[in-house]
């Protein structure tokens, strides 16, 4: 068996960091913290981070490469890591050990055609409107690159739409997609390419500003104040499912793996953590408005494990002690190259 002690894993200090860390302490490997000099607090503070590299800003991250090279640190990608570094130079410049497929990063990043992935899966997805003279029904106007949903907008007829676009001037880049009715609802998995098996790691809902607090007030005083609702993200709350819902979740997860092995560019196809966000509709229809192909930030509620990966593993199984799991084990039996981007 090969030594995990001679290997790391490695990752930027921000979105699902401390989890990752304190998952790799756990399954036994060194942790490694790229940092900035305000976040490394946070770090010492929680005591997740064998080694903490400062660097003043995250895009100097080649600066200090080598440094994780010599290590034979494994990097973990998560959204802060893709959004600082950038997935045109994850691809083309890193050089150190890169958890999953770098492949996918392309996939998932533009709307389109992270649309054709999911459609070619069978996964129910809202309707896209080409032409805002298709409006028949609410739709929700989505800008590209919009930090966190803000500056999204509402609108049910062309006439409505063409009022409100007129707020942004500046911006040509969107999509007009059906507005589902119902309750978001955020899916985590974990597929593991050592053993071909699909796990649902745990669920969430995001906490978001303002949406999730208009309905404190009246609809009158809705009106008075003018609102305009935005959805920046401020926190993640868990979820338990209906337990009749979890066949439709691994059959979605599943079709949603099988997808990713014949798309371009992405010969491993997807694996490790990813996840599907949607609107489950009364009818109790899952809709999938995204996907994520790496950990989201969703699974931070369950630093001590989930209620299902309680079920699986009876230890306190993260999602970033998912991850470590399966290197250590790719390690182990002469397999970490299966798990390399
Ligand atoms: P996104 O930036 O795509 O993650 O969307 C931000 C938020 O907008 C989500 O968390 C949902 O609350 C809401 N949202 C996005 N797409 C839809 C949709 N098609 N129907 C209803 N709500 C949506």
């Amino acid at each position: 068996m090969n030594d995990i002690s001679k290997y790391a894993i490695a990752t930027l200090g921000s979105h699902t960091a401390l989890q990752i860390l304190k998952g790799a302490q756990d399954e036994g490997l060194k942790s490694i913290v790229i940092c900035s000099q305000k976040s490394r607090r946070v770090y010492e503070s929680y005591g997740v981070a064998d080694e903490i590299i400062e660097i003043s800003d995250y895009q100097d991250y080649f600066r200090i490469e080598e440094r994780l090279i010599e290590q034979q640190a494994v990097v973990i990608p998560h959204g802060s890591f893709v959004s600082y570094v950038g997935a045109d130079r994850i691809t083309a410049e890193m050089k150190a050990m890169y958890f999953g497929s770098k492949g996918i990063l392309r996939w998932e990043s533009n709307r389109e055609i992270e649309r054709e992935w999911l459609k070619k899966a069978g996964v129910n997805v809202p309707k896209v409107f080409r032409d805002s003279s298709e409006i028949d029904r609410p739709v929700i106007i989505k800008f590209h690159g919009a930090g966190g949903g803000f500056g999204y907008f509402i609108a049910h007829t062309p006439e409505e739409f063409h009022e409100k676009i007129k707020e942004f001037p500046n911006q040509d880049d969107y999509v007009i997609q059906e507005y589902v009715v119902g309750v978001p609802m955020y899916v985590h998995y974990f597929y593991s390419p050592l053993s071909g098996e699909l796990e649902i790691m745990s669920f969430d809902k995001r906490y978001e500003s303002n949406a999730d607090s208009i309905g404190r007030i009246a609809a009158r005083d809705q009106l008075d104040a003018d609102l305009h609702t935005s959805y920046t993200i401020t926190g993640n709350i868990p979820v338990v499912v209906r337990e009749s819902l979890l066949p439709m979740f691994f059959h979605i997860g599943e079709q949603v793996i099988e997808a990713s092995k014949s798309l371009e560019g992405v010969p491993k196809g997807l694996y490790g953590p990813f996840c599907l966000e949607g609107i489950i509709d009364p009818q109790l229809n899952f809709r999938v408005f995204e996907i994520s192909a790496r950990i989201v930030a969703g699974t931070n509620p369950y630093t001590h494990g989930s209620p299902y990966s309680w079920l699986r593993y009876n230890i306190p199984m993260s999602t970033g002690r998912r991850i470590a799991r399966e290197i250590r084990q790719g390690i182990e039996e002469g397999r970490l190259e299966d798990l390399l981007g």
